[in-house]
């Protein structure tokens, strides 16, 4: 028998100073959830780990904002992230926060370890301090002018726009954060931990990782290459672990060391829950141990680079195994960010989609190797072109025809006949488990949708419905095969859509002895059993352009503050009119300029309109068009426009709005 591989799965733990957002779930949130459920599946010994990361300056930076204290702002907000993560069906086996008293010992206990190895040393340095607030100026307490890509407000920690660490320093014309002061330069001590002394380890480890993410190693060379800076540990802080050196007390330990060592300290509180404290070494402290971190790119320093040397420099620890790091996930070409508030946030989103849709849909979508785009109306078209035309589809026409024609049993097969089909599905479980095994999880959902396309091409070639006028015992075969294929896809796709594959196992009415990855294109259902009802998987969506926003209910509420759509009543205010071209002629000087006269019903307009480059004069004229008619006039190149002609426009094409057939000019347009 095989020894189970252990397994820690972590997502990065997630700032509590705001709501987490789709970002953070294309990021490193979903990507993992899917990996540790896939491990789940084939019986490896997987601890999946996350959770709230509690100290920093953005922490107290989100206090000032929301003029709470910095314990009210992390209680609000893992609380609420916490249940957000539930909502959309995230399988940690633990989501732990720092503010635990496990957490505080453990990176206290770290930092001694360090310290008494001697591995820290002291520097009296230069720091920006800020006389209006009586305080150095840390991180994000200040924001200037990034000296590397000329961002203006880049962070004193790390430039958002380019990505690159950075010292409060280096900034220029630094302001301090709320208050917009120009702080001046005093002196302090503080440890540092000298991390350019674990260049040569860093880079033979990483030599070694040869499956890793281009991107991930791309980033950690490009490091080596630049060399890396030795990093303060400790800092001028209040809102903390405070150091637990005397000499140092009145500093806090730093994120970069507290921040990771959660990882730690959520494995030590995960077991404390179950009973065996000391459990948490078996993973940890086990060179045997798979440590897969998943993350988005802007974290690959502090994973890749910082706590791997901090794990080397305390001995002991299992290295990570790999850092499947994501690109992000654009919206309208634009970065999610908490800090900005860009983007939707999960709670917005679930307030619309069913989890599973919206889990799927990022899926296909996720940032794997570069930015990916994101659009609202990818819920709703996946929605409705995949889960439900595809998978419920499928699932719905085997159900009804096992119900109407098989007095809802499972249908007995023909003994020793094969079944080709589910040879096929066997050949995805092989490609599947290669894509999950490389973390390339955006195909793996395109193949194991896949199963589903061609179980509905078996089912359609193989017509059951003449099959059982003519050969019942056979037409029965086809039908188990199918079931047995529900059974498949159950499993293939509950590391996407759980819930889903919960409810096809219910409709199966059967139990999850052989819900296992290895059970993929087997036979697992038993013939002569009753079905269940049939249920609707995945109902179809309207699309988010042809919803009702004036129903007023919760959804389309959160819809319209999210997508800004117009509502009705806005639309109405646009008065849109079939006008008749009466006249056209160039406007000198003008390349693009034509200027019409249009008859509206007894009106006659001027309209002045660029589509010079595309429409002869001659050939507008008579044309049925479609204007704004309750445009605010306005002049171009000295001419009176009094409306605004409609017209398509595709990259070197354009075509103006005409109607279909005639009808009278003047009559409206809605
Ligand atoms: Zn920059």
């Amino acid at each position: 028998m095989s020894k189970k591989q252990k397994y820690i799965v972590t997502s990065a733990l997630t700032y509590a100073n705001g709501d987490t957002h789709l970002g953070h779930i294309a990021g490193s949130i979903l990507p993992g959830d899917i990996f540790a459920r896939y491990l789940r599946l084939k019986g490896e010994d997987v601890i999946y780990i996350c959770g709230s990361d509690e100290y920093g300056t953005a922490i107290e930076m989100a206090a000032i904002k929301e003029n709470l204290t910095p314990k009210e702002v992390i209680d609000k907000y893992h609380t609420a992230n916490k249940k957000a993560y539930e909502d959309l069906l995230m399988s940690f086996d633990i989501y732990s926060r720092a503010s635990n008293e496990i957490h505080k010992e453990t990176a206290r206990e770290f930092f001694l370890n360090l310290y008494n190895k001697n591995i820290f040393y002291p520097v009296t340095e230069n720091q920006l301090f800020s006389i209006t607030l009586d305080k150095f100026l840390a991180d994000r307490f200040v924001e200037g002018t990034c000296p590397i890509c000329g961002y203006e407000e880049a962070r004193g920690d790390q430039c958002e726009n380019c990505g690159n660490s950075l010292n409060p320093l280096e900034l220029i014309n630094p302001k301090a954060k709320p208050t917009g002061d120009t702080p001046i330069v005093k002196q302090t001590t503080n440890l540092y931990f000298p991390l350019s002394q674990f260049k040569d380890k860093l880079q033979y480890w990483i030599d070694g990782k040869n499956n890793w993410k281009q991107n991930v190693l791309n980033y950690c060379k490009g490091l080596y290459k630049t060399g890396l800076i030795d990093r303060s540990i400790t800092r001028d802080l209040k809102w903390g672990i405070p150091v637990p050196v005397e000499e140092y007390k009145d500093k806090v330990i730093y994120v970069w060391i507290e921040a990771p060592v959660g990882y730690i300290s959520a494995t030590k509180d995960l077991f404390i829950q179950k009973g065996s404290p000391d459990k948490w070494e078996d993973y940890w402290k086990d060179k045997n141990t798979k440590l897969v971190h998943f993350l988005g790119k802007d974290n690959i320093i502090f994973h890749a680079v910082i706590f791997p040397a901090m794990l080397m420099a305390n001995e002991g620890f299992v290295l990570p195994d790999n850092i499947p790091a994501n690109e992000f996930l654009n919206i309208n070409g634009g970065k999610f960010s908490k800090s900005k508030g860009v983007g939707w946030t999960v709670n917005e989103v679930l307030k619309i989609f069913d989890p599973d849709v919206i889990r799927y849909a990022i899926a296909s979508s996720l940032p794997e190797n570069k930015d990916s785009e994101f659009s609202f109306d990818d819920f709703t078209i996946k929605n409705n072109s995949e889960l439900s035309d595809i998978l419920g589809n499928y699932i719905n026409r085997v159900l009804v025809f096992a119900k109407t024609k098989f007095d809802n049993k499972i249908p007995d097969r023909i003994e020793g006949e094969e079944s080709l089909f589910l040879d096929t599905v066997k050949l995805y479980k092989d490609r599947l488990s290669n894509l999950f095994d490389n973390y390339k999880f955006r195909e793996a959902v395109v193949q194991a949708m896949n199963i589903a396309r061609d179980a509905n091409k078996y089912f359609n070639d193989s017509e059951p419905w003449k099959l059982y006028k003519t050969d019942k015992i056979k037409c029965g075969h086809i039908i188990n095969d199918c079931l047995q294929v529900c059974y498949s896809l159950a499993i293939a796709l509950s590391p996407f859509i759980p819930n889903a594959s919960e409810k096809i196992i219910n409709m199966l009415n059967t139990n999850r002895d052989n819900f296992k990855w290895d059970r993929i294109g087997e036979i697992n259902l038993e013939a002569g059993a009753t079905l269940n009802d049939n249920i609707i998987l995945f109902p179809k969506l309207e699309s988010v352009s042809e919803s009702n926003s004036e129903t007023g209910d919760d959804k389309s509420k959160s819809e319209e503050n999210i997508l800004n759509v117009l509502d009705i009543n806005d639309f109405k205010k646009i008065e849109l009119r079939v006008g008749k071209i009466i006249s056209a002629e160039k406007i000198e000087k003008s390349k693009k300029l034509l200027r019409l006269k249009v008859k509206i019903g007894d009106k006659t307009r001027q309209i002045v309109s660029g589509i010079s480059e595309y429409y002869s004069p001659e050939e507008l004229i008579n044309k049925k068009i479609v204007v704004v008619n309750n445009l605010k006039p306005s002049k171009l190149m000295g001419n009176l426009s009094e409306g605004m002609l409609l017209a398509a426009k595709f990259e070197n094409k354009l075509k103006i709005i005409t109607v279909d057939g005639d009808i009278e000019d003047g009559s409206e347009v809605n």
